[in-house]
């Protein structure tokens, strides 16, 4: 097959330096291989106004997708963290392997219309609905690279090594039968989850031991290894109650007992890390691990506001994740970080960057460099890079008047989601006007498949 290259020219795009006018990229087999600035546009190329590197989507739990706002009613005066939990586990009981892809499907095309364009998938769901092992072991991870092979996303696959009710090795609850594996069993997921990497052009595989709840101090040091330099990522210190429960059982806090006991390099995410001290924040900026920010979701589950300034300040990586999915928005993620700094400071533009006095252009590229680090693959409008590109209508009335760092800024704080355009992945167009192509087809077996799932 002799894929032909393919030219695209943007008025004004976004290189890692800053802006630049009339940039060229020509793309070979998914790839960028040329950008060129101030050219002419020729007759064979594409031309756009406005072009962005894509943003990686860190963490998600695609099929959480199904149960976005039905738990926010009140069931009870106490209603958390865990209570929220429970309503989960409920949801995780019901869907099969068909049912995920389709979540998933369409949960990854609300992800790419906003300008994700790789997302990490947190997959804890493995065995089937009593919990018994699937014959094939990876059938439900399966399932999410099948909705990936669907939209076209970038997939970043973690499957989850859960094993334990809480610290100290508790048994697993009742609940938490479909997520359960031992080491060998793990092994060999891990083995037909890369099987699986292999069919598509730019998967990666990673792990994510689950959390220190659910990991042992021994299953850490045996699964760290696995990932043989691909991502590890781990939920930490996301709920009080769970930092309680650590200094309870190991006397540290979960992200000073992790650093303490595992090789935390570049290649760990740290999610959530929400309860951290100032050391802390620090330790994880020494070891090069990039913080996942998942803040629609942390805000949704009350989880409290990670202190990403002072983190940013010390030199640390961050990037944005959906999570729970609740609310697919780029921007919005983007700017609920930001305000969250702004609402515990009483100060603006808390989240700049070096010498950017732009906010936007500092979030944006701050979020899309540490989401790909995060995601084991390379970003930006730069050779070499896949070509993962958004691009912004440029007669949205937020950008009236508006170049340069202003777009990014308007396109964060005063215009959001609409405003995207095109979306492209690997050099193909997925996403046009602000549309995936199969939108509509998968749209239609979602609204099919929910009404079995939350019953
Ligand atoms: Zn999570």
């Amino acid at each position: 097959v002799i894929e032909s290259s393919k030219k695209l020219v943007f008025d004004q795009a976004l290189l890692p330096g800053g802006w630049q006018e009339r940039v060229g990229l020509t793309i070979d087999e998914g790839v960028i291989t040329t950008v060129t600035i101030g050219g002419e546009v020729g007759a064979d190329a594409e031309h756009h106004a406005i072009g962005l590197p894509g943003m990686a989507n860190l963490h998600s739990h695609a099929f959480q997708r199904a149960m976005a706002g039905l738990a926010e009613r009140r069931e009870n005066p106490a209603d958390d963290f865990w209570s929220w939990r429970d309503l989960v586990y409920r949801l995780a009981h019901t869907i099969g392997p068909d049912d995920l892809r389709v979540v998933g499907a369409m949960a990854q095309v609300e992800m790419l219309e906003c300008g994700f364009t790789r997302v990490g998938e947190f997959h804890y769901l493995h065995h089937d609905q009593d919990g018994h092992p699937f014959a094939e072991v990876a059938e439900m991870s399966s399932a999410i690279f099948a909705a990936a092979v669907d939209t076209g996303i970038g997939l970043t696959h973690l499957p989850v090594f859960y094993a334990h009710a809480g610290f100290g090795g508790q048994a697993p609850e009742e609940g938490q039968r479909r997520f359960v594996c031992d080491l060998d069993r793990y092994a060999l997921l891990l083995e037909s989850c890369r099987e699986l990497a292999r069919q598509l052009p730019d998967a990666i595989v990673g792990i994510a031991p689950h959390s220190l709840r659910a990991v042992t101090s021994e299953e850490l040091d045996a699964l760290a290894p696995l990932a043989a330099g691909a991502p590890i990522h781990i939920h930490i210190a996301e709920q009080l109650r769970e930092v309680e429960e650590c200094r309870a059982a190991t006397g540290a806090n979960p992200v000073t007992w992790l650093l303490d006991h595992a090789p935390v390099s570049p290649e760990w995410c740290l999610v959530h890390a929400t309860h951290v001290d100032e050391d802390e924040l620090h330790g994880i900026a020494r070891s090069g691990a990039v913080a996942g920010l998942c803040p629609i979701t942390e805000a949704n589950l009350g989880d409290g506001i990670f202190p990403a300034t002072t983190f940013a300040d010390a030199g640390g990586s961050y990037g944005i994740g959906t999570d729970s999915n609740v609310l697919i928005d780029m921007t919005e993620e983007l700017r609920l970080l930001e305000y969250g700094q702004r609402l515990t400071s009483n100060r603006r533009n808390a989240l700049i960057q070096g010498n950017c006095r732009s906010t936007g252009r500092s979030l944006y590229q701050t979020a899309a460099r540490g989401g790909a680090q995060a995601l084991g693959c390379p970003t930006g409008l730069v050779v070499g890079a896949p070509a993962d590109i958004v691009s912004l209508r440029s007669d949205h009335i937020a950008f009236v008047g508006r170049r340069g760092d202003h777009i990014l800024d308007s396109f964060i704080f005063a215009a959001g989601a609409q405003a995207v355009d095109c979306v492209w992945r690997r050099g193909e167009r997925v996403v046009s006007q602000g549309r995936h192509r199969r939108r509509e087809e998968i749209e239609r077996q979602f609204r099919n498949t929910l009404p079995g799932l939350i019953a």
